[in-house]
């Protein structure tokens, strides 16, 4: 006896992954779109031949739409905030959600039976209200994990050893650099955009963190006071005030220098000079100019190493020799179909033998 309720949810909520709107569903399943209608809102129990149909139309396996779904929404951060303001779609929204959902029941799959290493520091909620600022929060959480002062040479390593779970995946918008989720009781996991310069990326994980252990509820500060965190997080005032101090535009070869010490964009820094008051308004302003008139805004010279989240891709490789590297069954292990479990997660697989090839 499947529970018509959960059912409902998960097949909405895999829907909404696809970006499918019910008449998609429909057409893929051939039903009719009243009927989908029907199942999602559970006025219709799935008899298991409809279920096999309505999966195998969303390609995912049977199991996942008898899994109990999300009950009240998935909790995400960032995306939240953006749907007052922003220009993304409901639909793309959703899309983001139901993926982020999705990802954590694969991620939590593929983790049964691995042993985990036990982390010296974990990733904890600390409320701003208890620090004042979220720039002493970020000061924080650094004495929390005894970081020396400087800058942070490999976040992702850092993040992932503090139990935090981070993916690339294809958002499907250039609208959202990232999205991240903490249900209780679990570890916090975030899906970051692909294709992100390796600066922009370090930057947008930090920020992560800074709802992750500042928002656990929604706030109406929450993007201004995560951006404050990742600053001070990745390039501590103390350290960079003296540093900044009274820069000029004739000096962007300095500027590129500090980019490679500290793995911030430029920008970044230009923006750090002006919070902490090292630069003038018009200075900043200045500054601001050059970078479109370089086109820089969009792009900035200077590439920093990429760092390669390695957690998830540790739990791929343990799986396969669990299973015998049958990948359908380790497809299976993540409830997903084997061709899109080898399209998504194998090639993480093949990044690390990359990474450890390079390393030796
Ligand atoms: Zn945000």
């Amino acid at each position: 006896m499947t529970d018509t309720a959960a059912v409902a949810r998960m097949v909405r909520l895999v829907r909404e992954a696809r970006g499918w709107f019910q008449r998609d569903l429909a057409t893929a399943a051939d039903i009719s779109q009243g009927f989908v209608s029907k199942i999602e809102q559970g006025l219709l129990p799935l008899t298991a031949e409809y279920l096999d149909k309505v999966a195998a139309a969303l390609a995912v396996p049977t199991d996942l739409l008898l899994t109990s779904g999300p009950v009240g929404g998935v909790e995400t951060t960032c995306l939240h905030h953006r749907r007052r303001s922003s220009v993304m779609s409901v639909n793309s929204m959703r899309a983001i959600e139901g993926l982020t959902y999705l990802t954590r029941l694969s991620v939590d799959g593929l983790s049964v039976d691995v042993d985990s290493v036990p982390s010296k520091h974990k990733l904890r909620r600390m409320p701003i209200a208890g620090h004042g600022a979220a720039a002493a929060v970020a000061a924080a959480l650094r004495a929390a994990w005894d970081l020396p002062e400087g800058p942070v040479e490999n976040l992702v390593g850092l993040l992932e050893s503090a139990g935090v779970r981070i993916m690339r995946r294809d958002l499907g918008t250039a609208a959202q650099d990232a999205v991240s989720t903490w249900p209780a009781g679990q570890p916090p996991l975030i899906l970051i955009n692909r294709d992100l310069s390796p600066d922009r990326e370090r930057f947008t994980l930090a920020h992560e963190v800074g709802h992750l252990a500042m928002h656990e509820l929604p706030s109406e500060d929450q993007e201004k006071e995560a951006n404050e965190f990742a600053g001070e997080f990745l390039a501590p005032a103390s350290d960079l005030e003296p540093l900044l101090h009274g820069l000029t535009v004739r000096q962007f070869p300095k500027l590129a220098e500090l980019k490679m010490t500290w793995k911030v964009s430029m920008a970044m820094l230009i923006q750090r000079a002006a919070d902490l008051d090292c630069i003038s308004a018009s200075q900043f302003k200045s500054f601001r100019i050059r970078l479109n008139q370089y086109g820089w805004t969009r792009y900035e010279p200077g590439d920093l190493p990429a760092e390669t989240p390695r957690h998830i891709a540790g739990l791929v490789t343990a799986q396969l020799d669990r299973h015998g590297h049958d990948i359908d069954a380790v497809a299976g292990q993540a409830l997903m179909l084997p061709e899109p479990f080898r399209r998504h997660y194998m090639p993480l697989v093949v990044d690390e033998l990359d990474t450890t090839a390079v390393r030796s």
